[in-house]
């Protein structure tokens, strides 16, 4: 099923939610509690033997929750989803749920640092190995695919470089071996990419970006087929125990109402400093998918309804103190990691390496990602103006 914005109106505003059992309360109730109680042996016994459809510990399934996974597995079109305390927790999750001993992963390259953690330092001490590939050439990225190859981990667009890969090419090769395809499609939420459309099998996003979308809890989803996520809720989920908490459920429900007035906004405000960075000539080039001079152009609008929210730009700077003086110099935009909130946000590359090391023939140490939120495109283009001037002529 496509969703168009009736059934996307339908599923925010109405879906799983039953007024009548809370008092008919508009905002659905923060059911804190640890456990549940029975009236009779036998209704405990039911309980038991469908744990995943019954309220008995909230280590498991929570009715507040509950009213969240719903809405995101249908906006996903999937069969079921699992909400987590954060997005990194579901990526765990999902990924340890496909993998034994011997088996090898294919992952896009520099996929999430804690992805990348993941891999290289819990799943390497289990004997799962992992090969990292440039996504953006399908026929070369597929060409690492080994026999024992149990997992292929996509992220589409890359938070920081913003490569893509091609969903519908990698899911039908995927399918046709048997290999699990799972992707973080944290960047375009899936109101602007829906992967499971294109037959990924497991997608993954960080609610804590544009679902809570106010800085203010954190969250991870994963949505795919109920037998996927029957598999992963009777076994990484109860055991790790990294289940989301009723009262950021709530948190996620609340931001969930205003996500596609939210998305809109912020995807035209991309739009306008866009077209501000190009004009400005410290910017020396500029990372966006829908940007005609991003290299994978064609595919990005295929399969990506808007791109919006994160960018990167390479500034041009002889010195460290030049990149420094430019993010100290903003006002507005604020210095931090995360994005997804109302408050636009910029990260440079160099901040991650040692000052010594920097050297402007290097592109990426003259990197700079930025993230637009809600306020007003032009205030933010300002705040950029201001603080370009500020360095001088480079
Ligand atoms: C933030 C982020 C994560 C991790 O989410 P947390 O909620 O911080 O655990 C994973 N993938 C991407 C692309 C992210 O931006």
């Amino acid at each position: 099923m496509k969703t168009n914005n009736e059934d996307l109106s339908y599923i925010i505003n109405h879906l799983g939610e039953d007024h009548a059992t809370y008092f008919n309360a508009i905002a659905p109730p923060i059911i804190q509690t640890s456990n549940f109680c029975f009236e009779t042996v036998e209704n405990m016994r039911t309980a038991f033997k469908d744990e995943m459809a019954s309220y008995i510990y909230s280590r498991g399934i929570n009715p507040t929750v509950d009213i969240l996974r719903k809405k995101l597995a249908a906006l996903d079109s999937a069969e079921d989803a699992l909400v987590f305390n954060c997005g990194a927790a579901a990526v765990f999750a999902g990924v340890l749920a496909n993998v034994k001993a011997g088996d090898h992963i294919l992952s896009v390259h520099h996929p999430y640092s804690w992805s990348t953690h993941t891999f290289d330092k819990i799943l390497s001490r289990f004997g799962i190995s992992v090969t990292y590939a440039d996504g953006s050439d399908t026929e070369k990225f597929l060409s690492h695919v080994q026999d024992n190859t149990s997992l292929i981990f996509l992220e589409s667009p890359n938070s920081w470089f913003l490569d893509i890969q091609d969903l519908s090419a990698i899911g039908t090769f995927a399918k046709k071996r048997g290999i699990v395809t799972m992707i973080d499609n944290t960047y375009c939420t899936p109101l602007y990419q829906r992967p499971i459309e294109h037959g990924i099998d497991l997608v993954m996003q960080t609610a804590t970006k544009y679902i809570g979308g106010h800085s203010d809890t954190l969250g991870g989803v994963l949505t795919g087929s109920h037998a996927m996520m029957e598999k992963i809720f009777k076994s990484e989920y109860l055991a790790i125990g990294s289940g989301i908490q009723p009262m950021n459920a709530w948190l996620l429900l609340r931001g969930l109402r205003t996500l596609p007035a939210r998305i809109d906004r912020i995807a035209d405000s991309t739009q306008k400093v866009l077209a501000y960075l190009h004009n400005e000539n410290k910017v020396e080039s500029i990372i966006f998918p829908h940007d005609p001079s991003f290299p994978q152009y064609d595919l990005a609008k295929q399969q990506m309804k808007r791109a919006f929210g994160l960018l990167s730009f390479y500034i041009k700077a002889q010195k460290v103190e030049e990149i420094e003086k430019f993010c100290n110099g903003l006002k507005t935009f604020r210095m931090a990691v995360s994005w997804g909130g109302h408050e636009s946000l910029v990260i440079p590359k160099c901040s991650g390496m040692e000052k010594s090391a920097f050297d402007p023939k290097e592109p990426a140490h003259r990197l700079i990602r930025m993230y637009i939120g809600l306020e007003d495109a032009d205030f933010l283009i300002q705040d950029l103006a201001q603080a370009f001037n500020g360095v001088g002529s480079l």
